[in-house]
């Protein structure tokens, strides 16, 4: 039997992404085929014709995808600040969104992109946050807390992988509680989902990125209150925090910072308008 050509397998594919209600069948088919043959897609774009000796395995990754393994499980990276990101079970899938706090926090430095700052993300995940800060500020240096040893294992070799693991260190902790303070910049994108909320939420999510990095409590403000409570100590007089937000956050997240005696920026804004990221400044004394 002649083995199915490149426009076979991609057609059958397509077509079980599509009854699976995936929203862009096409891309996701084309990504999944040069994972699956360790080709580019410009490689299957480029060569409708040529045979695929093993599409049972390809076509295995496109059940996987029907059930609602997220892209990124299935690919092992993500994309994010135009970088790649090995992504697993143990880290939240860095999401468009929270570009806008990397925007925002470039922007509260802008005056000092060459000076060594220091940067801190807490529950760092993938460390994209951190990552994607340090490829554009060449002196900083950082440090990364996530309170799974998983997703700090993954950070670093993230960090190794794209060359910044001399300016960025990672460890093991719950939010700041090792730390004295001191930093410049404090970036997090901490779990914001209402608890209720959580089985609700497109399966990709609800079922397969980890729960630690969606659960923010009852009203989902819980980490919130944490990052009030050492965000003062945490950032030093004059230093800046960007804090990504769920939808309809701002507002509560604001007041909780505002009584912690933080200062407040305006909101960051998402592509979608959303308000994205909440800006605060340190006041206390080194
Ligand atoms: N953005 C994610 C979602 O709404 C949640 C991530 C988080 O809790 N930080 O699915």
């Amino acid at each position: 039997m002649t083995p199915p050509t490149v426009a076979d397998c991609l057609d059958t594919a397509a077509a079980r992404l599509k009854a699976a209600g995936i929203d862009d069948p096409r891309r996701e088919t084309r990504l999944l085929l040069a994972h699956a043959l360790g080709v580019d897609q410009a490689a299957i774009i480029g060569h409708p014709e040529r045979p695929v000796a093993d599409c049972d395995a390809f076509l295995e990754l496109v059940g996987r995808r029907t059930r609602g393994v997220p892209m990124a499980h299935i690919l092992g990276r993500r994309e994010f600040w135009s970088l790649e990101f090995r992504v697993t079970p143990d880290t939240l899938d860095p999401r468009p969104d929270s570009e806008t706090v990397v925007e925002a926090a470039l922007a509260a430095v802008s005056g000092r992109r060459g000076a060594a700052i220091s940067v801190l993300d807490l529950g760092a995940g993938t460390g994209c946050l951190l990552l994607a800060v340090l490829s554009e500020l060449p002196a900083a240096h950082g440090v990364a807390v996530d309170i799974s040893p998983a997703a700090v294992a993954v950070a670093r070799g993230n960090a190794i992988k794209l060359g910044l693991g001399q300016r960025a260190h990672f460890f093991a902790g719950d939010w700041g509680s090792a730390l004295a303070g001191g930093f410049d910049l404090v970036l997090a994108n901490p779990p914001y989902v209402p608890r209720g909320e959580i089985a609700g939420l497109q399966t990709e999510v609800a079922q397969h990125e980890p729960r630690l990095a969606l659960d923010g409590g009852e009203d989902g403000l819980d980490a919130y209150r944490r990052l009030a409570g050492e965000l003062p100590r945490l950032l030093r007089a004059g230093g800046t925090a960007a804090i990504e937000v769920g939808y309809g956050q701002w507002e509560a997240v604001a007041a909780l910072f505002r009584a912690a005696g933080l200062g407040l920026g305006n909101p960051a804004f998402d592509l979608a308008g959303v308000a994205r990221c909440i800006i605060c400044h340190g006041s206390h004394a080194d």
